[in-house]
């Protein structure tokens, strides 16, 4: 029997920023809700998270995903959030086989802050099967933006692409008093907005050409999800940009949709 063809799943770029965004009172949280109630369920999520961080590009092919807090020092309602969604081995499969050899099975890692923070909030009942991506340290930018181009076609089987990570991410220069950014880091976030809605993608790739390129991305962990997001997306999806701001100076929170 035909199965029922799904709708084309969404393609979600987030900024997590600080892992205390999952609780509490703050505006990515009312974001991160609102656009759960907007998008709907989606069958399942491929999840990418800046936190998984492996040599060579790693999958989690398993019917559970325990939760991982990998953040430390934090105060104990943080640890309170449980999170532990399903996973999925099929779609370990379908993403094995569109990826073809250039990825591993690894069990090891589960779900890691960088996207339970943001899950947690967009579907809270935990309800939607995830599998986990990680990021490939030894990958160059267009091999990264590659893993995407390879995920896209999963996205008509209903499975929608998160990708969490941040546009502007520097640890050393975080100041925890500071609610906004850093004028530098204003700035890059605007200029990488206008090389995304452009579609300017080689430009995007060549981050490190780009004014201010050292301070907003000294280290590329959470700017690489934007470029498996980006390689996940076609023309034809219309984007929105969302949760535009900064925090602690050195991070900015602005997220995509492509639908
Ligand atoms: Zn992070």
């Amino acid at each position: 029997m035909p199965q029922e063809k799904a709708a084309k799943a969404p393609v979600l770029f987030v900024g997590h920023g600080s892992p205390m965004n999952a609780i509490g009172d703050n505006p990515s949280r009312k974001a991160w809700r609102m656009m759960g109630e907007e998008l709907g369920k989606p069958k399942i999520i491929i999840a990418v998270s800046a936190h998984w961080l492996t040599r060579g590009l790693r999958v989690r092919r398993s019917e559970s995903n325990p939760q991982v807090n990998d953040m430390y020092g934090f105060p104990r309602e943080l640890y309170a959030v449980k999170y532990s969604p399903a996973g999925s081995v099929s779609m370990a499969d379908r993403i094995l086989e569109a990826e073809k050899g250039a990825i591993d099975v690894d069990n090891t890692w589960g779900i890691d802050h960088g996207v339970w923070s943001v899950l947690s909030n967009m579907y809270p009942s935990a309800d939607v099967p995830v599998v986990m991506m990680s990021v490939n340290s030894l990958a160059s930018p267009r091999e990264q933006y590659a893993v995407g181009e390879r995920l896209a076609a999963l996205r008509e089987e209903g499975a929608m692409i998160i990708a969490s990570g941040n546009v502007v991410h520097n640890l050393q220069m975080v100041n925890w008093r500071m609610r906004g950014g850093y004028e530098w880091a204003d700035r890059f976030d605007e200029n990488m907005k206008r090389l995304v809605a452009e579609r300017r993608i080689d430009e995007i790739i060549s981050f490190d050409q780009i004014t201010d390129s050292d301070l907003a991305i000294p280290t590329t962990e959470h700017f690489f999800p934007l470029l498996t997001a980006i390689g996940a997306t076609t023309t034809d999806d219309k984007l929105t940009v969302w949760n535009e701001y900064r925090e602690l100076g050195s991070m900015s929170m602005t997220s995509y949709l492509w639908q």
